[in-house]
């Protein structure tokens, strides 16, 4: 990297982890962080990868919004299961490709936005690695460890024929901005929202969308072996439809909640709306109703990561 030592990386990212958090007995420094999962919890893990040229582009956001973004992707699949992130662990592999090194100010941004992103969460840095990708691109490997109360995580699979289906939020924002030249809108992960839902047993089944609505509800009626009807005129747009339904990286919820509890779901929890979209039926695949009841196939809509549009 240019003007700068992997050894002084390994520094920066030691510097920034966490000196003290709840359940940390030994943070970065030894050979492995020492953590307690607290008595009646459950322990959630997560592992996502944020690659240069997949995920992002260095020239969409400026590197402090790039290293928060790295983080929240993660953060929203711990929200998704209704648990309560609580330790990250970072792994950033740095083009040593000569023109295509980031500057050292850009990797220092990188790792700053990503760790004040974790206090903003209240999770502790907990371990890091640095080092050289062979590759042009940049790639950050991000693990959550989070907790919930024992036997009651949110699952894919528990939605039941005749549940209701909602989102959070609206659908779409990110295609739509990326389809206009504009920057990619900053990643809320629904954590309160998850939470909540969880906590008050509202829901029988959750999940995050990362890769569009088309895709990932595919995914949750297959885990719970039924099918789904999305009336269209319902549907939250922040775009077109189409971005909607296959524009992917909304990192809103999805989740089904039973007809008789439709109505203790409040229209919006912790300042997010929730839109009641569709229902959970018996039959098999996802399916698109229209305003005069017109029927078509929703089916995975091949989303294309941002960068490759
Ligand atoms: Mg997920």
């Amino acid at each position: 990297m240019k003007g700068w030592s992997e050894t002084e990386l390994v520094e920066l990212v030691r510097r920034l982890g966490s000196a003290a958090a709840p359940g940390m007995r030994v943070g970065i420094g030894d050979d492995a962080a020492v953590l307690e999962v607290p008595r009646g919890q459950e322990l959630l893990v997560t592992t996502d990868l944020f690659v240069e040229g997949v995920h992002f582009r260095r020239r969409w956001l400026p590197a402090a919004a790039a290293g928060r973004r790295a983080l929240c992707r993660a953060l929203s699949d711990i929200a998704a299961m209704g648990g309560e992130p609580r330790f990250a662990f970072l792994s950033l592999a740095v083009p040593s490709a000569s023109g295509l090194q980031p500057s050292a100010s850009w990797v220092r941004g990188f790792l700053r936005g990503f760790a004040a992103a974790a206090r903003s969460f209240h999770v502790a840095l907990a371990g890091g690695d640095t080092g050289s990708s062979g590759s042009g691109a940049l790639l950050a490997d991000v693990i959550i460890l989070g907790t919930a109360p024992k036997g009651t995580a949110a699952l894919r699979s528990g939605a039941r024929p005749g549940d209701l289906l909602f989102v959070s939020g609206r659908l779409g924002a990110l295609a739509a901005a990326l389809d206009s030249g504009r920057r990619p809108p900053p990643i809320h992960p629904r954590l309160a929202l998850g939470k909540h839902l969880r906590s008050h047993r509202l829901i029988t089944a959750m999940m995050d969308l990362s890769d569009g609505l088309s895709t990932d509800l595919n995914r949750l009626i297959r885990e719970s072996g039924v099918g789904a009807e999305v009336d269209i005129d319902r549907l939250p747009l922040a775009g077109t439809l189409q971005q909607a339904l296959h524009g992917g990286e909304d990192y809103e919820l999805l989740f089904t909640v039973p007809e008789a509890g439709a109505g203790r779901l409040p229209r919006s929890i912790a300042g997010v709306a929730l839109t009641c979209i569709g229902r959970i039926t018996s039959g098999r695949g996802a399916w698109l109703v229209g305003s005069r009841g017109r029927r078509r196939r929703l089916s995975p809509g091949g989303w294309e990561h941002a960068g490759n549009t």
